[in-house]
């Protein structure tokens, strides 16, 4: 299990990026939002649509729920 955040702030395409604790392209504090302890980042990608209808997991710790 591992804590998840998404990222506030879209990126230039428009997705919210999901970020596992620990991933060095984490946002600031003020910039995301905590979305809860999963065991997959599926699990974490589905929470955050919930908040962003366009989230996608980041490229660096979160690859299998990275879409381009
Ligand atoms: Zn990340």
């Amino acid at each position: 299990m591992a804590n998840y955040y998404v990222n506030d702030n879209a990126q230039s395409n428009g997705d919210h990026e999901v970020h596992k604790e620990g991933c060095s392209w984490m946002p600031s504090v003020s910039n995301r939002t905590y979305l809860g302890d999963f065991s997959t980042c599926k699990d974490a990608v589905t929470e955050a649509k919930k908040k962003y209808r366009q989230s996608n997991g980041c490229k660096y710790c979160s690859p299998l729920c990275h879409t381009s």
